[in-house]
């Protein structure tokens, strides 16, 4: 369990799959602030584990906004490209320990499958009896019974039975690649994060991220999930919703906006104020009590 005696450190994770938007920079404020708030350590860490889906340049544009909005990180920025030494070494010791297995099912064959009551396929076990030769293999995690439950610090109590919601995960793919799950795991430990702060559409994945620190012997960190910010349509703002890039000129306006997405409540004149003045106001108001315990809300601009 969360482990109090222990200096904070928080960090923001972003993909690099395109410039920073107005989602990204709400889970960028927020868990900047927080950290900020209990005297913590705050690392930027780029999780750009998936080539085919990097914008060219992204990276570096994110590190630069950052920059511009006056965001001050700690210690170096992780880049997850450099970090496949460290993923083998977990998947070594999750295979020593029997709870990984080979599949070598298509998309397809688990499409076909049981639904979870999230409308998500669910891995349905087909190859824990053994694989089919001649096809490369994912590796997948036995998803285990029982449910596997934390206090969200915005979202309460959350609860999920990961063999009935999920089933059995993937954490290589078949094509080499580490997935999300492994690698947020191995590196949320190596950054000795106690604290992560970041989007609600991250929920469905901690009991996953619980079970592998769970199986690996790391601390699972508190987690905190802002709710996300949604266009006309529903849709979590990002790159393929064509979210708009922010310009650093209006960095303080949109910082206040994410402030007052995040229920903080600026006061008004404040978003005329310069970007100092506002992250001077900020640092001194952080309330995570006032952050709205909502999964997702429309963003109002
Ligand atoms: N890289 C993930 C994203 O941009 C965030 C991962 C995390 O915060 O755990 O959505
Ligand atoms: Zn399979």
């Amino acid at each position: 369990m969360h482990d109090s005696t222990k200096p904070y450190r928080g960090r923001f994770a972003p993909s690099p799959t395109g410039p920073l938007h107005f989602g990204s920079l709400v889970a960028a404020v927020g868990s900047y602030l927080d950290a900020r708030w209990n005297k913590g350590r705050w690392l930027v860490r780029i999780e750009d584990l998936d080539r085919a889906r990097e914008a060219p340049g992204a990276a570096d544009a994110i590190l630069r906004a950052l920059e511009g909005f006056g965001f001050e990180w700690d210690e170096e920025t992780m880049f997850q490209s450099r970090r496949n030494e460290a993923y083998h070494a977990a998947l070594s010791r999750l295979q020593d320990q029997k709870a990984i297995f080979p599949c070598t099912c298509t998309r397809r064959e688990i499409s076909d499958s049981t639904l979870s009551p999230a409308g998500e396929a669910v891995y349905p076990g087909t190859c824990r009896m053994g694989i089919s030769p001649g096809r490369p293999p994912a590796m997948r995690v036995c998803a285990s019974e029982g449910v596997i439950a934390f206090d969200d610090v915005v979202q309460g109590r959350i609860e999920q039975n990961l063999a009935r919601e999920v089933g059995d995960f993937v954490v290589r793919r078949a094509d080499g690649q580490f997935a999300y799950q492994l690698a947020v795991v191995v590196d949320d430990f190596e950054q000795d994060i106690t604290d992560v702060v970041r989007g609600a559409d991250l929920l469905a994945s901690t009991p996953r991220q619980i079970l592998l620190q769970r199986l690996l012997d790391h601390p699972t960190p508190r987690y905190a999930h802002l709710p996300v910010a949604t266009n006309r349509n529903g849709e979590k703002l990002s790159k393929q919703t064509l979210a708009a890039p922010l310009e650093i000129n209006e960095a303080g306006v949109w910082i206040w906006r994410a402030l007052h997405f995040l229920g903080q409540e600026p006061p008004v004149e404040l978003a005329a104020g310069s970007t100092p003045d506002i992250w001077s106001w900020a640092l001194g108001n952080w309330c995570t009590a006032r952050i709205p315990r909502q999964r997702s809300i429309r963003d109002p601009s």
